[in-house]
């Protein structure tokens, strides 16, 4: 592994990058379309996790904020649900195009508070504007149905209506593309938003909803609060009748929460929560692609991603050559401040997470496996983890059935299709699962017996604006993107009818 200067040393970098792009950010909140502070003047303190020095501050919102951006998003919804689809979608085009004009800055953005390497947030940028494309052309094709009822009597019109002011949580680790995922279908159905950001990454939300604003949105369509009051806040807009549909990104403990809390006003619920996924190595599989897939399900984000592989199958017979190949890809990334000169592996979010990823991998060695690359916490500065590739990992380690979030690739050994097809399915998460293999019969039968919402099947990358991102069991309720997406914030209404 190589290093820019020593991870965590980021010269001048980040400083004059962050400098040069500072003045044009706004850090108020946003409501009504108006940028404003928080009602108790609070704020949150913003770091740099390659130095863990702070960049900047943001408002704080409380729950008088909150019910204010409420007010704000119904007093929005008549007029946006009833302006014609095809203006709603050239508002969202507009800002795919501005943010593909602003694409570098908001990439460092990301950089800068997120700690994601610039290959990575350029990635997300790209990724994150096509949401706001995708949905400009999914406005104009909302679609109901007419039939005819079984007895012939009358017919069945169902239309597909805005189901109203919805609330959006998004996480740190896709600052961007998590609230983009939202935000695009939301208006595209008609429907007005209120939007509370991790408190880890709020400016990157700021610059959407500035975007937005540039793009021509109508006050009070979107309105971006951030708050680390989170469960006060989000209490309060799910308390609030006129809010009808929360859309959450996050941990699966913090959805079930949510869910609890949406009970009360049987409040619509999609969720996006944690994965765990397996990917499945068989030995007739192409092991260069194989290998360059196990890179990208592993080493997106630096591993901070939902999909990321989190438990590596490898059929016996080829498992020592993938692990050493593997743990040569991964020897070979240069780790250091994401915006360093061709950096590819960032620090973590913050040292809660890397806390966390240590522990997991000293447990592991406590019980048996070894490290063939990486596995110590770095000197110096800044939540940096390094790649690490785990050997020998027993298939009930305690790694194997925790969501890692981190760099650490831990490697099993398995025999038969039966056997790891029913290791792969014991979790309680089911979001992605990857699998590679030459023989299409095995990589289909195998899909379909893989118990997720979504398979790579010799492919370490799955997202796809155009595709429905979503899990199974408890990695989430609905999905988003693809024509699904937009139905998440539609309310079928059916008219019976004669004439
Ligand atoms: P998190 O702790 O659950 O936080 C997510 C959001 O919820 C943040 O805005 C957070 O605000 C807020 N929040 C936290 N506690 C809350 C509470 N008690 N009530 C209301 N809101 C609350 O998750 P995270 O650490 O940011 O993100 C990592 C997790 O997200 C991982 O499990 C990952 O797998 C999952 N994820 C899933 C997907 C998917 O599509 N399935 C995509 C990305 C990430 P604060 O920041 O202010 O605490």
């Amino acid at each position: 592994m190589t290093t820019e200067s020593a991870p965590g040393r980021t010269d001048t970098v980040h400083a004059d990058a962050f400098a040069a792009i500072a003045g044009n950010l706004p850090t108020g909140c946003y409501i009504g379309g108006e940028w404003r502070s928080s009602s108790d003047g609070s704020l949150i303190a913003v770091a740099d996790p390659s130095t863990g020095e702070t960049l900047t501050s943001v408002a704080n919102g409380t729950r008088d904020d909150a019910a204010l951006a409420v007010d704000a998003a119904a007093a929005a919804l008549p007029a946006w649900s009833a302006t014609p689809p095809r203006a709603r979608a050239e508002v969202l085009r507009r800002a795919f195009e501005i943010m593909t004009e602003r694409h570098e800055e908001l990439a460092q953005l990301v950089v800068l508070e997120n700690g994601k390497a610039l290959p990575d947030a350029r990635g997300e940028i790209t990724y994150a504007a096509e949401f706001f494309r995708w949905y400009a052309e999914e406005a104009v094709r909302n679609t109901g149905e007419i039939t005819v009822a079984p007895s012939g009597a009358h017919k069945i019109l169902v239309l597909r209506q805005p189901i109203g002011v919805a609330a959006l949580v998004t996480p740190w680790n896709f600052p961007a593309a998590m609230l983009t995922r939202k935000i695009g279908p939301a208006l595209a159905a008609g429907c007005t938003v209120v939007c509370k950001p991790a408190s880890e990454t709020p400016l990157t939300a700021l610059a959407i909803a500035q975007v937005l604003e540039q793009a021509g949105v109508p006050g009070g369509v979107v309105n971006v609060v951030p708050s680390n009051r989170s469960s006060k806040f989000v209490g309060t807009l799910l308390a609030d009748p006129r809010v009808r549909k929360l859309s959450f990104t996050g941990s699966t403990e913090v959805g079930q929460e949510l869910l609890r809390s949406a009970a009360d006003n049987v409040v619509n619920c999609s969720m996006e929560l944690g994965g765990n996924a397996p990917f499945l190595v068989f030995d007739d599989a192409d092991l260069d692609a194989a290998v360059a897939g196990a890179m990208l399900a592993k080493m997106r984000n630096g591993g901070e991603a939902c999909t990321s592989a989190n438990r590596f199958y490898v059929q016996r017979g080829i498992a020592e050559e993938f692990s050493q190949r593997l743990a040569h890809e991964m020897s070979g990334l240069k780790v250091g401040p994401g915006l360093g000169d061709g950096v590819q592996l960032g620090p973590l979010v913050n040292s809660s997470s890397r806390d966390k990823v240590a522990e997991l991998v000293s447990g592991a060695l406590a019980e048996g496996a070894e490290a063939a690359v990486g596995g110590e916490v770095p000197e110096g500065p800044g939540w940096f983890y390094p790649a690490t590739v785990l050997t020998g990992v027993g298939p009930s380690a305690e790694i194997l059935g925790t969501e890692i979030f981190g760099p650490v690739a831990p490697i099993v050994s398995f025999d038969t299709e039966a056997e790891v097809i029913e290791m792969a399915n014991d979790s309680v998460h089911g979001l992605v699962s990857y699998l590679y293999t030459s023989d299409l019969g095995r990589g289909l039968r195998v899909s379909e017996a893989l118990d997720s919402g979504m398979v790579g099947l010799n492919r370490g990358l799955i997202s796809d604006p155009a595709a429905p991102f979503g899990g199974t069991k408890q990695s989430g309720l609905g999905r988003e993107g693809g024509h699904e997406g937009m139905l998440e914030y539609l309310e079928s209404k059916y008219i019976a009818c004669d004439w």
